[in-house]
């Protein structure tokens, strides 16, 4: 089956929170499990939750269902490191179906580890677009932020994504101070030279990880930019691609800069996404607490896909106006990222 175009007439969101803001796009995090640790996102030593309190795939292809019921467009497989969740293909081929009833795009957050066996798979499934986790090209830094990942594994992962033909990749940098703030230029030329797109993030202060002082690691979106600057001419653009990313466009390549600036440029005002985790959380807001047990609904009344759109629809009235995220002092939310989906 093929992705239907940009003109395919579909239902509007039933999804508007009480400012007036529209839901279009929610994350589903597949597992909180993951081959690597890295030190932004976990703690050395993780406790992981057991099977039983974890979605079935069949329960996410439901949720899926309930989302582009109601008017929902964008989905994205995230994790933990979702290609490690068994079969997970199976979940792409059902999601992929609902091309058919509106959904507009298919897309995968992962850190590239598994890329190399199942990019072609998942290009058959119609996953649209793939980001993929590169925060550094030294293969020893590499090493030192992952905790236990190979940059060489993550490398033949990226070729094989490019080899696959997907409408395009993502590469998404995590940029910490004196670790691999050094790096932007780099990693911006080889997202040039390889024809994909590039976002850098901020640090976001989830969870307790033991590793260094999130402020003292804070390296912003226009530190990166002014240092993009001394080589590059970013030019800014309006273009959107589903999420928080403002992008830049360097003239005569076909990539895009982009930042995800939670601290230095609040980008709540114009949230359309929600998160379910790994337990079935309908999580409103990533930098928040508000939730819904989804978990519960699919449990207590299988098959009852009306309930479970009412759950959705009645969950917009919690959703906040937006994060409150302190880099100083104690994490507010204690959930790590890997729970979350990023
Ligand atoms: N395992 C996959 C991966 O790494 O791409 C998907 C899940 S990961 C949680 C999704 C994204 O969140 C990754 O790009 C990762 O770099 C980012 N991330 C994790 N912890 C973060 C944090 N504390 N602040 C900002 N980004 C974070
Ligand atoms: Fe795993 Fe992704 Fe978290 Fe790294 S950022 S530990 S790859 S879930």
């Amino acid at each position: 089956m093929s992705v239907p175009s940009g003109e395919t007439p579909s239902p509007p969101t039933s999804l508007i929170d009480r400012f007036g803001r529209r839901v279009n796009y929610v994350r589903f995090s597949v597992t909180d499990r993951c081959d690597f640790r890295c030190v932004y996102c976990m703690s050395e030593r993780m406790t992981f939750l057991p099977r039983a309190r974890v979605l079935t795939l069949e329960e996410v292809a439901t949720l899926g269902q309930a989302f582009v019921e109601l008017g929902v467009r964008r989905i994205r497989i995230t994790g933990g490191e979702p290609l490690v969740r068994c079969n997970v293909l199976w979940l792409f081929r059902e999601l992929g179906r609902l091309y058919e009833h509106g959904l507009m795009e298919l897309t995968l957050t992962t850190n590239g580890s598994q890329l190399e066996t199942m990019a072609t798979d998942l290009r058959a499934a119609d996953v649209a677009r793939i980001n993929i986790s590169l925060d550094s090209l030294d293969p020893e830094r590499f090493r030192r932020i992952t905790r236990v990942g190979h940059l060489a594994t993550v490398l033949r992962g990226i070729h094989a994504a490019r080899a696959a033909g997907f409408q395009r990749i993502k590469l998404n940098s995590v940029i910490l101070k004196h670790r691999n703030h050094d790096e932007v230029i780099s990693l911006v030329r080889f997202a040039i030279n390889h024809g994909l797109d590039i976002s850098f993030i901020e640090e976001m202060p989830l969870g307790v990880i033991g590793d260094h002082d999130r402020a003292e690691a804070h390296y912003s979106s226009e530190a990166i930019r002014n240092d993009l600057k001394q080589v590059f001419a970013l030019t800014p653009t309006t273009e959107k691609t589903g999420g928080p990313s403002r992008y830049y466009r360097i003239p005569e390549t076909d990539s895009r800069i982009g930042f995800i600036s939670p601290h230095s440029h609040n980008f709540c005002g114009t949230c359309n996404r929600v998160r379910v985790s790994a337990e079935g959380r309908l999580l409103l807001c990533l930098g928040q607490e508000h939730s819904v047990d989804l978990r519960h609904v699919l449990r207590a009344h299988p098959g009852d896909l009306e309930r479970l759109k009412q759950t959705i629809i009645n969950a917009m009235a919690i959703k906040p106006r937006g994060h409150d995220f302190q880099l100083n002092g104690q994490p507010v939310i204690l959930r790590h990222m890997n729970h979350t989906g990023g």
